[in-house]
């Protein structure tokens, strides 16, 4: 097969997930090879992007930038969903690796299975969940989601228009290293509540100092942790359509499915001190812009 065919055959089944799962043998057996798949929920129940609107019948930007990447890698194949009432089922979780969330609002999956993901599948070795940018601005009043997921959307004091400057703690990880010590770019940045910093090492996180606005609390941008077996990661940026496109986020996005399939090295020790410092850092840049 081209490799222009492959995509488009994968483009093609990106909207239709579930006819495309059943006619594939999902699970490899044992010592067999096989590309891992990502299930992109991407469902707008509040404020929908624009990253994630499909228009004309096309895969959204962020679906489309995302399958050309499994594409391109040859590592993952992604299937894009938005209707979890249909796709995100026990029995639809069994054909997946890792399940991605690009979504608002509370999604209507049931209860038993969203208990089954967080205490059964999302905990076995090779499975993980990657948060982009607005995963956290869902299920705000469901404590296992925001529990797993590191924090939970309390307002963006930075707007899409803004170009901020965003500070990488961790050089090494496959997801922060792409970005080299210190990046600007310009997106919408979120702020947290339910955020648990001895639960998550953060990797990058926005520079007060450097950034117009100015607020006295700390912003991660970029987090992993690990998940029973399982393994987390939340990406803060991705409202803009431009930063889809952006090489950088790609190479770090495809880190960071690396590191979660175990198939590259990434330390996700909690850093609590490095949120404390962040903190007191942020507090600091205000007072001396007064
Ligand atoms: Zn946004």
């Amino acid at each position: 097969m081209t490799r222009k065919f492959f995509l488009f055959l994968a483009l093609a089944a990106c909207l239709l997930p579930t006819a495309f799962s059943h006619a594939q043998d999902s699970k490899a057996k044992d010592g067999e090879k096989r590309a891992a798949r990502i299930l992109f929920v991407t469902q707008s129940q509040g404020f929908k992007h624009g990253s994630v609107s499909r228009k004309e019948g096309n895969l959204s930007p962020a679906e489309r930038a995302m399958t050309e990447l499994g594409v391109a890698s040859g590592l993952f194949r992604v299937d894009c969903t938005q209707d979890v009432a249909k796709d995100f089922t026990k029995e639809n979780l069994q054909n997946y690796d890792i399940v991605m969330f690009y979504t608002t609002g509370d999604l209507p999956i049931d209860k038993a299975t969203l208990e089954y993901f967080f205490n059964d599948w999302l905990k076995q070795k090779g499975h993980g969940m990657i948060g982009a940018h607005s995963a956290a601005d869902t299920f705000h009043n469901y404590e296992p989601y925001w529990d797993a997921l590191g924090g939970t959307f309390n307002g963006h004091p930075w707007g899409s228009g803004e170009t901020v400057t965003i500070t990488v703690h961790d050089q090494k990880h496959p997801a922060s290293k792409p970005w080299g010590d210190e990046f600007t770019i310009q997106d919408e940045i979120y702020r947290f509540k339910h955020w648990q910093p001895e639960k998550v090492r953060v990797l990058m996180s926005l520079n007060m100092a450097k950034t117009n606005k100015k607020e006295p609390y700390h912003v991660p941008i970029l987090w992993v942790k690990n998940y029973g077996e399982g393994k987390i990661m939340h990406m803060s940026l991705g409202h803009n359509e431009a930063v889809w496109n952006n090489e950088k986020f790609q190479e770090s996005m495809l880190g960071g499915i690396k590191w979660i399939l175990n198939q590259e090295p990434g330390d996700a020790t909690p850093n609590p001190d490095l949120s404390a410092q962040q903190e007191a850092k942020a507090k600091a840049d205000v007072e001396a812009a007064k």
